[in-house]
């Protein structure tokens, strides 16, 4: 008997991403299976069996995730058809468990090259993509010295966070030591000290690249990467802290600009060495063309492929990136007519979020499709650049990306969010950084 044909998702967060996936996987009667960094402590809270796996040894959790499931042939009981990596964090050990287990995936040097800012930023520079100049320092440097080589006005970031969490503009000096101090902060902070980042003493600097900004979701088949939509990012993100807020798609970019993006990317994923599987990336557009800020072998996170909806059905992302991974048919369908937007409900302050009010107001807003509030009370949420999270995600619907785009800001605008302040807790924090 044959049996079904089973994805293994690994992910630091299981939680409505992940559900997104299980409920394609529960339509087209794929098995899933989780593997997971969250904290290792709790016995299965999530009751999903998930695999315990340290995302930052990527070679050592591949050879977990072999150990677990490689029955040694094609219909046992354990063997794994594909595995999809969610958020930045698992891309390399994806790449190595593929390479393990003898299925498609990206190369785990394809994988490694996005995984550190500063080893992207080195592959695209020598295959001649434009990205913004730049050089990194280790924190302990002395200040003094690194400040000779910045040219203002410069992004300062770490080289593994995600979510533009710890990405600060500097337009002076000063600004770049109170940059630095408070990365450092955030780097000694128990809540990044857990994940063991590799190179956490590390931080790029960047020069700041003026202009507009879109975000591509793609897909990449036989080493030819698809396009499967490209959001603009409509609200100016000048800094000095980069937490993201509205998408809309289509683009409103001439066509042709869009195709330097297209074409920009597929140059990038040649460099880079990808071949398969999702991919997201963020391009900065000005007069001198298109520059790559990122790239990464993963879907869009949080709830944003709510947005995307594939063929006459409303087929979800999650769905087609199954389909692609496991050849099933129909992961060439194409995206919906209508235009359709997404905001990240951006944090205004670090505080207790203590709930919410005008929900139902903003619900009634024409275009308005959804509203989700991810962000839980009593919980501590922390703005930018500190944070990673938001407070949760508006979704629209419209003829017109401006449509959608004016019914996001219209429902933003009858949201009333409430905090209380936190009050101070001592951290047994470690001034030492390495290890
Ligand atoms: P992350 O992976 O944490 O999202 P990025 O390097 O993509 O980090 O930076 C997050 C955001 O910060 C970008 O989407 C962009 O808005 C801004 N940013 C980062 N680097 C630059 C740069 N060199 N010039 C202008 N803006 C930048």
């Amino acid at each position: 008997m044959r049996r079904p044909k089973r994805v293994l998702i690994l992910a630091s967060k299981l939680g409505y991403q992940t559900r997104g996936f299980a409920e394609a996987a529960a339509k087209l009667e794929i098995e899933m299976r989780f593997g997971t960094d969250r904290c290792h402590k709790l016995e299965d809270p999530w009751g999903d069996e998930a695999l315990a796996l340290q995302f930052e040894k990527p070679r050592d959790a591949a050879q977990e995730i072999a150990k677990a499931f490689s029955g040694g042939d094609a219909v046992s009981e354990k063997a794994i058809d594909a595995v999809i990596a969610l958020g930045d964090r698992p891309t390399p050990t994806a790449a190595y468990a593929a390479e393990a287990l003898g299925i498609a995936g990206n190369p785990p040097v394809a994988a490694e090259n996005c995984r550190s800012k500063l080893r992207q930023r080195e592959v695209l520079r020598a295959a001649g993509i434009r990205v913004p100049d730049f050089f990194s320092f280790a924190i302990s440097d002395d200040l003094a010295d690194v400040l000779t080589q910045a040219k203002f006005p410069c992004v300062v970031k770490p080289l593994s966070l995600s979510a533009s969490q710890g990405v600060i503009r500097a337009n002076d000096p000063d600004e770049f030591a109170d940059a630095v101090r408070r990365i450092r902060l955030l780097m000694e902070s128990p809540e990044i000290q857990v994940l063991r980042e590799p190179e956490r003493d590390r931080l790029l600097v960047e020069t700041y690249i003026p202009g507009r900004e879109v975000a591509v979701e793609g897909l990449i088949d036989r080493e030819r990467l698809r396009v499967l939509a490209i959001f603009d990012k409509p609200d100016p993100l000048e800094g000095p802290y980069f937490e993201e807020t509205i998408y809309v798609t289509p683009s409103r970019l001439p066509a042709e600009t869009q195709k330097a993006i297209e074409e920009c990317a597929g140059s990038a994923i040649g460099a880079l060495g990808l071949t398969t599987g999702p991919v997201h990336a963020e391009f900065r557009v000005n007069e001198s063309g298109p520059w790559m800020l990122e790239i990464s072998p993963r879907p869009i996170g949080g709830l944003c492929s709510r947005a995307l909806r594939f063929g006459p059905d409303g087929v979800s992302l999650e769905e087609l990136l199954l389909r692609h991974a496991l050849g099933i048919a129909g992961s060439d369908l194409e995206r919906e007519e209508a235009a359709s937007g997404v905001m990240m409900i951006p944090v205004p302050w670090s505080g207790i979020f203590e709930g919410v009010d005008g929900i139902g107001e903003a619900e009634k807003v024409a275009g308005v499709m959804e509203i989700r509030i991810t962000a839980r009370v009593h919980d501590y949420v922390a703005a930018w650049p500190d944070g990673s999270s938001y407070l949760g995600f508006i979704f629209s619907r419209a003829d017109s990306p401006a449509g959608a785009e004016e019914s996001l800001r219209a429902a933003h605008g009858k949201l009333r969010f409430r905090f209380s302040p936190r009050l101070p807790v001592e951290h047994p924090v470690s001034r030492k950084i390495g290890n």
